[in-house]
């Protein structure tokens, strides 16, 4: 049989990572469930943000069928920070299938696995590959920018419309007797050495294959498209106050930190001061009447697609029955019991200034 035309890179790769990969808590287990739930998490986030959050879900949910008899709101206090929420309520309503149509087995075929909420070609590849040792080519930033330098590929690295093309690379690189190795090795190689600034280029295994170096041209690649510049929102949200109690909503399910606790407001409209608007918010959203107490803080926050500034008021309840419009539940709690409800980072930067307001 003919060598593989990748052949050094993929011995050289496999070679380095046997060496130097890190021990982590994931590495240690071929159980498809934990996996998964790593990949998952390792989405969008950084490895050291990751370990202990993957540590405290697999010691909550050790199996698929504790993750899908739990409740929602018990996942999302628990993935609480970890941002992208939606992440947390696929991963939930995943394992009920799993659990439901599956007999709480992963499946272990790609038109299977990517049926479930959250599945795309990522996870999909991540799981089949290092948990089922199936030729399953990931794809990823790392891995992006590690194929971006190794062959001058110059299509954008932050572009939807390139990222066949990378795939297509990812394939012919493969190595297909051991794609659990091989894909965790490049993913690896972009963390460690081949990072985005101040690549480690003369430790670098894959060096003497490598087009961008031979070339000088490391510092030009990956090619990226100049993103748009974040959006930014004013917002104002009141922190009503009825006796010992404050009033909070969850969000609906879906969309943005669906599922998730706040405090009730929204957008302040052009020509708006920030206390008529938390007040519009209160009756509108929840049919309360308030008045503006005090001025708590204003924080500010930057999400993937825009950015907001919100400015915080304690209000007194003046009158009206909470009725939802737009918030799917309610809750009138004592501050110290707001620990127990997932809240949004944003809610949790104002959260010292609001201790000290609500003081009596
Ligand atoms: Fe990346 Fe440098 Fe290795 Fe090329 S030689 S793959 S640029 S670390």
């Amino acid at each position: 049989m003919a060598p593989h035309p990748y052949q050094h890179i993929q011995t050289a790769l496999a070679q380095w990572y046997r060496i130097n990969q890190r021990d982590l808590p994931w590495r240690n287990t071929r159980d498809p469930y934990k996996i998964w739930v790593s990949e998952v998490m390792l989405q969008q986030t950084q490895v050291n943000t990751v370990i202990p959050y993957y540590h405290r879900f697999i010691a909550r949910f050790p199996h698929v069928h504790a993750l899908a008899a739990s409740s929602l709101q018990s996942v999302l206090k628990l993935w609480e920070g970890l941002g992208y929420y939606s992440r947390a309520r696929n991963l939930h309503r995943a394992a009920k299938i799993i659990v439901k149509k599956h007999h709480g087995v992963i499946p272990g075929t790609a038109k299977e696995i990517k049926q479930l909420p959250g599945v795309g070609d990522y996870i999909a590849a991540a799981v089949l590959s290092i948990a089922f040792n199936l030729p399953q080519p990931v794809v990823d930033g790392n891995v992006k920018r590690v194929f971006a330098r190794l062959f001058l590929m110059k299509d954008p690295v932050n572009h939807a419309g390139s990222h066949a093309v990378f795939v297509k690379q990812a394939e012919a690189l493969m190595d297909r007797t051991m794609p659990a190795t091989y894909n965790q090795a490049v993913m690896e190689l972009g963390a460690l050495v081949c990072k985005p600034n101040h690549p480690g280029c003369p430790a670098c295994p894959l060096q003497s294959h490598c087009l961008a170096f031979k070339e000088t041209t490391v510092g030009d690649f990956p090619r990226r498209k100049k993103p748009k510049p974040l959006p930014e929102y004013a917002l104002a949200v009141g922190v009503v106050k009825k006796k010992d109690k404050i009033l909070i909503t969850r969000r609906q399910e879906n969309g943005l930190l669906g599922g998730l606790w706040e405090f009730p407001g929204g957008r302040i409209e052009l020509h708006e001061g920030p206390d008529a608007s938390c007040l519009r918010h209160l009756k509108n959203d929840v049919n309360i009447t308030a008045e503006i107490d005090t001025f708590v803080t204003r924080i500010k926050h930057a999400y993937t697609h825009f950015k907001i500034t919100m400015d915080v008021f304690t209000c007194r309840f003046v009158s009206g029955r909470v009725r939802l419009a737009g918030p799917a539940d309610f809750r009138w709690i004592r501050f110290d019991e707001i620990k127990a409800y997932p809240l949004p980072k944003a809610n949790h930067k104002f959260l010292p200034a609001l201790r000290k307001a609500l003081k009596p």
